[in-house]
């Protein structure tokens, strides 16, 4: 065990893109005269409808959408430090963003309002939509791209959905600097208080495969983590940041309706119940292993488990403690995971065989030869682990991908700090990092962890022609923990 954690920290500081020293550096604390220094935080916030127009797919499972139940928003909450060092923190009705997109969004973010980090997170609502890149020419819009992004017909060519996704992007900006301008003197506090509004979903059944169901054993997140924000002028609360982990798939797919799906409904019912315009904007926790509970059902389901957890977010508000501190420590680590061994030879020829009728597997099959013939490894998942940390009070580790609730009750184990909160979905990734376990299970892994030849396995048809390594699990770890250390 020593041995193999040791040998799993040597990967991850090998593999660390840059390095340790250049990802601390990243963040260096903007130089500030000490006349402009002020005393404690500054806190603001705002938000934009962007519910798609009638007629716009939903994305997940895709259909045409008819019309609104509940809209789409994006939020962005601003911290501002006694250096003036700011960083927002934006969250979206949204199923997800890729890469290129998060990169592309949060450099604009940074140029146009000049705030000094900003990180994307996104609800994971699956009756909305993915947001993607803006094509800019003569860029080549790459299988990884396609992959990312979820479609193979670049958004060039659909000009209606283009409109719209560039839309979004500029209420992003729009957000940021509405809240940057608005951000006054603030008692940050931080918090939590118990709930649960979806099971376990992953079973694994006598014949050692593991399928989707309602595992009311499993690992879940049972509590909301949450960061507030009171005006010291006028006693207001300015925002609240919640979080909780469970997919938002409590409307049902058959449902033409746009919606936010629980996520949604929790801030309404959190909106109703706080004085003024306090903006409540979700963040999604580690909910790879987590369906909301029941699944795809009806709106009203989602509405009542969006009040349990509004209800169970304002018990938090109420418990919450000040932090002490008036500087924000934020930091990036970059790193990289390994993928699994490429499928053996033999399974392959089997397949070329059996799938015959499938082009797209025989495609991904072809690509798994000519990477063999290469001599190389499949190529690794880039993974950026972010932390926002106030004094010893409170830490967000905000992750790119969709994890299992066990990397979330590490964290919460782990973090020297009072109150600790974890995101998934943020700042890029598609799909599933599954935990060593169900790695190791193989093909008998499941849809978020199996491998060839369960072709519904979701990282089975990934440019990285499998899903990570088992071994990742402590590269995680250690990228998680040196965001403290
Ligand atoms: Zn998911």
């Amino acid at each position: 065990m020593l041995e193999k954690e040791t040998n799993n920290r040597r990967t991850f500081l090998a593999s660390s893109a840059l390095g340790m020293g250049a990802a601390v550096a990243a963040t260096m604390p903007r130089t500030v005269s000490a006349a402009a220094k002020r005393r404690g935080l500054e806190a603001g916030a705002a938000e934009r409808d962007i519910t798609p127009p009638v007629g716009m797919e939903i994305t997940h499972y895709i259909r045409e959408n008819i019309g609104v139940h509940d809209p789409l928003h994006v939020r962005a909450v601003l911290l501002r430090d006694r250096d003036g060092q700011e960083v927002a923190l934006v969250s979206g009705d949204l199923i997800g963003a890729g890469f290129a997109c998060c990169d592309e969004l949060r450099e604009r973010v940074k140029t146009e309002t000049g705030v000094d980090e900003v990180w994307f997170s996104c609800s994971h609502t699956h009756a909305g939509r993915w947001l993607v890149s803006t094509p800019v020419p003569g860029r080549e819009y790459t299988e990884k791209h396609a992959w990312d992004e979820g479609t193979h017909v670049p958004i060039t060519e659909r000009p209606e959905e283009r409109s719209w996704n560039d839309s979004v992007h500029k209420k992003i900006v729009d957000t940021v600097r509405q809240a940057k301008e608005q951000a006054e003197p603030a008692v940050v506090k931080a918090g939590k208080a118990p709930v649960q509004v979806g099971f376990n979903r992953r079973i694994t059944g006598a014949d050692g495969h593991t399928y989707m169901g309602v595992n009311r054993e499993g690992v879940i997140v049972p509590w909301t983590s949450i960061l507030s924000a009171e005006s010291l002028r006028t006693g207001k609360p300015i925002f609240v940041l919640f979080e909780h982990a469970a997919h938002p798939v409590t409307v049902p797919h058959t449902s033409k309706l746009i919606s936010a799906d629980y996520p949604g409904a929790a801030v309404a019912k959190i909106r109703k119940s706080l004085p003024g315009d306090c903006i409540a904007a979700f963040g999604q926790g580690c909910s790879g292993n987590i369906n909301s509970f029941p699944l795809r059902s009806t709106h009203s389901d989602a509405q009542a488990a969006g009040n349990k957890l509004g209800e169970a977010v304002l018990v938090a508000m109420g418990k919450a403690q000040p932090v002490s501190t008036d500087t924000l420590r934020f930091l990036t680590i970059p790193s990289l995971l390994p993928t699994q061994p490429l499928p053996s030879e033999k399974l392959v020829a089997e397949q070329m065989i059996k799938q015959k009728e499938h082009p797209l597997r025989i495609a991904q099959l072809k690509k798994i030869v000519a990477k063999r013939a290469s001599g190389t490894p499949p190529d690794p998942r880039r993974f950026d682990v972010h932390g926002l940390m106030l004094g010893d009070d409170f830490c967000l580790v905000s992750l790119p991908y969709e994890h299992f609730s066990h990397t979330e009750r590490w964290v919460d184990r782990t973090a020297p700090f009072g109150t600790t909160m974890t995101f998934s979905l943020t700042n890029g990734g598609r799909g599933y990092i599954g935990s060593d376990e169900g790695l190791a299970l193989g093909k008998n892994g499941g849809y978020e962890a199996g491998a060839l030849p369960n072709w519904s396995a979701h990282e089975v048809m990934s440019p990285n022609l499998g899903g990570p390594a088992v071994g990742s699990e402590q590269i995680i770890r250690g990228a998680i923990s040196a965001l403290w250390a």
